[in-house]
């Protein structure tokens, strides 16, 4: 990670779409949800995920391409070794169905 996109995860513009996605994901991981128990874990626990950095600095037109998640399953989401598509696919699947 570098030292730019560092101060962008401290910035007040970062920290109100931070809220914004939390909010919209009723702060539950998006990949617990599905595969575990909609498990509700404290908010320091849980991390915004990038799934497209497209549109990086106009997130808040973008909420889409981001999405919550804990950070043991963030960190899994970024470790290429145990990278597993089917939970990107889940994860994309529940973003074009929020409901279901
Ligand atoms: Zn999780
Ligand atoms: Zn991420």
């Amino acid at each position: 990670m570098n030292e730019e996109y560092n101060t962008f995860l401290k910035s007040n513009y970062w920290k109100k779409v931070r809220k914004l996605v939390l909010i919209r994901d009723k702060y539950r991981c998006q990949i617990c949800i599905t595969k575990y128990a909609p498990y509700k874990y404290d908010k320091k626990d849980l991390e915004i995920h990038h799934q497209t950095y497209k549109n990086h600095k106009n997130e808040l037109n973008h909420l889409d391409d981001l999405v919550t998640l804990c950070k043991w399953c963030h960190e899994y989401m970024h470790s290429p070794d145990d990278y597993d598509e089917m939970v990107e696919q889940e994860i994309l699947r529940l973003m074009e169905n929020p409901n279901s």
